[in-house]
């Protein structure tokens, strides 16, 4: 540990009573001797975090979460800033705009195996650190009152605070699945089209301040589908199709922009992709479902990602080529579709979604249905 400066401060953490902590570990004891290994972990234990108008800073943790805060004073130049460190590494280092006293919120990774967020005001405010604490409010919650500086500051966060309880910190597996993965299919036998015959819009799920859902050890569903997206774009690419992204960054575009820009471009096919989710309190559920809205044309196209996703998450359930009434799928002129590699909030599913292993082999499969439906093939 790096000696602490003179101008850090180390906060007052309280950490929540542990009768709710207690019966959930009892829960969960199963998977604790199943993961008792040495675990690598990656994914961040900081699921969610948030400063709402009040002036308060709350977070979310898997109970059972150590937290440290620290605190140092600002300067002329510089202003005050706090920081909770959190184990567990997040998906990617990232900066969110603050607004009134909040210059920005950090989320860095100060090691391989730890997350901090950092809020760092602007020159001039003006906060006490023998006043600042924080807070567990419950096994999962965490709270620091930051008034009266931040009194009426635009709320700002990222991640989900609604959901039932996270399962306990120690229950989680570690990241790097011992499951096996698919086969990596080889970009070789991948046909090629001809070159600017066809158009496809890929659309990257959620964006920039919408993480979409949010699962085991922080997963986020907007990383994953992001980095599937572009690999799949720039496999299509290689292959002669060509590919618009609704988004190429962690940027949030709406709904309606999505489809329009398919619509507009006069794209041959639409391709959404997303990852599940559902409670935390269900690891047990699993698996890969393409959705489309239109019986037909739109049908075979979702039956042909389909395909090729199941051939790379051996073990998932196959959920199926199903109906579904998604406003991206449902206002889309083309055949579109709309692809769930796997749940975040998944036992078997997560750990695979965030090894990049996998995803690389989920791009090749998805561009692998996407041409093969180009190409009339199955
Ligand atoms: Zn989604």
């Amino acid at each position: 540990m790096l000696a602490t400066p003179a101008s850090v401060s180390f906060l007052s953490v309280k950490p929540p009573l542990l009768n709710r902590l207690g019966s959930l570990l009892a829960l969960a004891a199963p998977l604790v001797s199943l993961f008792a290994a040495a675990p690598a972990w990656a994914g961040s234990a900081l699921a969610a975090w948030r400063i709402d108008r009040s002036g308060t800073l709350e977070l979310r943790t898997p109970p059972g979460t150590n937290l440290e805060a620290f605190f140092e004073r600002g300067n002329a130049s510089q202003g005050p800033r706090l920081w909770v460190d959190l184990p567990g590494a997040p998906q990617r280092s990232r900066s969110i705009g603050g607004n009134g006293p909040i210059q920005e919120v950090r989320i860095g990774r100060p090691s391989d195996d730890s997350t901090r967020l950092v809020v760092e005001f602007k020159p001039g405010v003006d906060l006490d650190p023998s006043q600042l604490r924080l807070v567990g409010t419950s096994p999962d919650r965490w709270q620091m009152k930051l008034v009266p500086a931040l009194q009426g500051v635009r709320p700002i966060g990222e991640g989900d605070f609604e959901g039932p309880a996270l399962p306990s910190w120690r229950a989680l597996p570690p990241s790097g699945s011992s499951l096996p993965l698919g086969p990596m299919p080889s970009l070789e036998t991948l046909p090629n089209v001809q070159r600017g015959r066809f158009k496809v819009v890929i659309d990257p799920g959620h964006g920039g301040p919408d993480p979409g859902a949010i699962g085991i050890r922080g997963l986020r569903e907007t990383d994953v589908v992001l980095d599937v997206s572009l690999q799949v774009a720039q496999i299509l690419q290689a292959k002669g199709v060509q590919v618009l992204l609704t988004r190429t960054s962690e940027v949030d575009v709406d709904l309606p922009p999505r489809v329009a820009l398919a619509n507009n471009s006069r794209a041959d096919l639409f391709l959404s992709i997303h990852a599940n989710a559902l409670s935390m309190a269900r690891p047990d559920v699993n698996g890969v479902e393409t959705f489309y809205f239109q019986p037909g044309v739109s049908q075979r196209l979702a039956e042909a990602v389909q395909r090729q996703m199941l051939l790379v998450s051996p073990g998932s359930p196959d959920r199926g080529a199903r109906p579904g009434r998604f406003f991206v799928i449902r206002r889309t002129v083309m055949p579109a579709a709309l692809a769930e590699m796997g749940f975040v909030t998944g036992r078997l599913d997560s750990p695979r979604l965030a090894d990049p292993a996998f995803r690389r082999r989920m791009a090749i499969a998805i561009a692998t249905g996407v041409l093969n439906f180009l190409l009339g093939q199955r």
